[in-house]
C-alpha cells in the first residue's frame, strides 16, 4: 500500500500510551497526521505539536497553559472538549481514540456518525455506550476497528468467518500481577505493587483495571458490542504469558487464535492500514523456549468478572455505571484513600443502586455516570 493511500489521522489521546505508539507507528507508515489531542497543555504535548507542524491541535482542559498553547501555536490549537469532539468529525480521516475513560464517547460517535473509520483503543466508549455506538456505526456508515490486543485477535479470526458460524468467543487475561493472590493477600496490595503489570506497559488507570480483572470485564462487554455476541458466549482465560491474545470457537468445533508477543504497534497498524497489511520491522514468531499456560479466573478473589457480567447482562445504563464507578474508585485507590479490594466494593454498591434504562443519547449516559460517581464517592466516604 503507498502511503498516499493512507487516511489523515486524528490522534486522540497523544501524550498516553496508545497516542505515543500510535504517532510511531504513523511515523513508520510516513501517514499523514490530522491532528492530535490530550487533556491537559502539557510540556509533552507542545513538544509534540511542535514536531507535528501541520497538525490542528486540541486541548480539552488546558487550565493555565492555555494562553502558552496559544502564543505558541496560534490559530492550529483549539481548546476545550468540543474541540476534539469537532475535530472527530473531520471527512475522510481515520480517527484512533486513545483516550482513557469515557470522555473517549463523544469522540468515538462524532467519527462514526461522520462516517469515518474509527480504530478504537478506547474500550469505555463501548462500556459506556455501547447502544449508542453500534448505532452511529449502523447510521454514519463509518467502521469500526478494534486496537485493544483481544478483541483485534478476535477480528482477525473472524475475516472472512459468517457471523452465524461462531460459537464463542473466549478472551485471554494476563491474570495481572496478583494472580494466584488470595483475597487476604489482596486487601494489604500497595499501589506500587499494582501498577506493576507483568506482560504491558500502559497508563495508570488500564493497569490497575487489570490488576482487577476489571479491565477484563470491560473486555467482555466491548466484545459483547462489537461483534454482537451473547454473554453467556463469552469467556475469559487467564494466559500469563499475554502471547495468545484470544480465540474464536466456531460451530463445527473448530478453534482460531492469533497468537505474538505483546507489541500493542501491531493492532494499532492495523487498524490503520486494514484490510491491506504493511510490512512492519518485528523478529521472526518463535515459541521456542516458552511455555505457554492457561487456566480459569478465580471469581472469588476477582468479583470484579463477575461484576461485569452482571452489569453487561442488566445492559443500558448499567456498564456507564459499571466503568464511571470505576473511574472513581480507581483515582481514590491510586491516591491511597481505599485499599485494592475496596474497588470492587464501590462498583457493587453504585451498581446495586442504579435502575438501568437504554440510553437514547449521550445526555442518558452523561446523566447515569454523574449518578454513578455520587454512589461511588457516597461508598468511599461510607468504607469503614
Ligand atoms: P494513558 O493514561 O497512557 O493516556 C490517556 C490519554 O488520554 C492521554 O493522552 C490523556 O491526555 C488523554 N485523556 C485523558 N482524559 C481525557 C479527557 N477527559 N479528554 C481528552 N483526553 C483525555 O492511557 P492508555 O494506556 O494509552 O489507554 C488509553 C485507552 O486505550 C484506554 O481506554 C485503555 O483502556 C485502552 N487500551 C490501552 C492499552 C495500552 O497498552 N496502553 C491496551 C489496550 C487498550
Ligand atoms: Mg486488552
Amino acid at each position: 500500500m503507498g502511503r498516499h493511500s493512507l487516511r489523515p489521522l486524528v490522534v486522540l489521546g497523544a501524550t498516553g500510551s496508545i497516542g505515543g505508539q500510535t504517532l510511531e507507528v504513523a511515523d513508520q507508515l510516513n501517514a499523514p497526521i490530522h491532528a492530535i489531542a490530550a487533556r491537559r497543555g502539557s510540556d509533552e504535548l507542545l513538544a509534540i505539536a511542535l514536531r507535528y507542524r501541520e497538525a490542528t491541535v486540541c486541548v480539552s482542559d488546558p487550565g493555565d497553559q492555555r494562553d502558552r498553547f496559544a502564543s505558541e501555536l496560534g490559530s492550529r490549537v483549539h481548546f476545550g472538549p468540543g474541540a476534539l469532539v469537532e475535530v472527530s468529525a473531520t471527512p475522510g480521516c481515520t480517527v484512533v481514540n486513545g483516550i482513557v475513560g469515557a470522555a473517549g464517547l463523544p469522540s468515538s460517535l462524532a467519527a462514526l456518525d461522520a462516517g469515518n473509520r474509527l480504530a478504537l483503543a478506547n474500550k469505555e466508549s463501548l462500556v459506556a455506550g455501547g447502544p449508542l455506538v453500534a448505532e452511529a456505526l449502523a447510521k454514519g456508515g463509518g467502521e469500526l476497528i478494534p486496537v485493544d490486543s483481544e478483541h483485534a485477535a478476535i477480528y482477525h479470526c473472524l475475516n472472512g468467518e459468517p457471523e452465524a458460524s461462531i460459537d464463542r468467543l473466549i478472551l485471554t487475561a494476563s491474570g495481572g500481577p496478583f494472580r494466584g493472590a488470595t483475597k487476604e493477600e489482596l486487601g494489604a496490595v500497595t499501589v506500587s505493587q499494582a501498577l506493576k503489570h507483568p506482560t504491558w506497559s500502559m497508563g495508570p488507570r488500564i493497569t490497575i483495571d487489570s490488576a482487577t480483572l476489571m479491565n477484563k470485564a470491560f473486555e467482555v462487554i466491548e466484545a459483547h458490542y462489537l461483534f454482537g455476541i451473547d454473554f453467556d458466549d463469552i469467556g475469559v482465560m487467564v494466559h500469563p504469558q499475554s502471547i495468545v491474545h484470544s480465540f474464536v470457537e466456531f460451530r463445527d468445533g473448530i478453534v482460531k487464535a492469533e497468537l505474538g508477543f505483546p507489541d500493542m504497534k501491531k493492532p494499532i497498524q492495523y487498524a490503520i492500514t486494514a484490510p491491506e497489511r504493511v510490512s512492519a520491522v518485528h523478529q521472526p514468531f518463535s515459541l521456542a523456549g516458552h511455555d505457554l499456560t492457561f487456566e480459569d479466573p478465580d471469581p472469588d478473589v476477582f468479583p470484579c468478572l463477575r461484576l461485569g457480567y452482571e452489569a453487561g447482562r442488566i445492559g443500558g445504563t448499567a456498564t456507564a455505571v459499571l466503568n464511571a464507578a470505576d473511574e472513581v474508585a480507581v483515582a481514590a485507590f491510586l491516591e491511597g484513600q481505599i485499599g485494592f479490594t475496596d474497588i470492587a466494593a464501590v462498583v457493587e454498591s453504585a451498581l446495586d443502586r442504579h435502575d438501568s434504562t437504554m440510553p437514547h443519547g449521550i445526555a442518558d449516559v452523561r446523566a447515569a455516570d454523574a449518578e454513578a460517581r455520587m454512589y461511588a464517592r457516597e461508598a468511599i466516604h461510607e468504607l469503614p
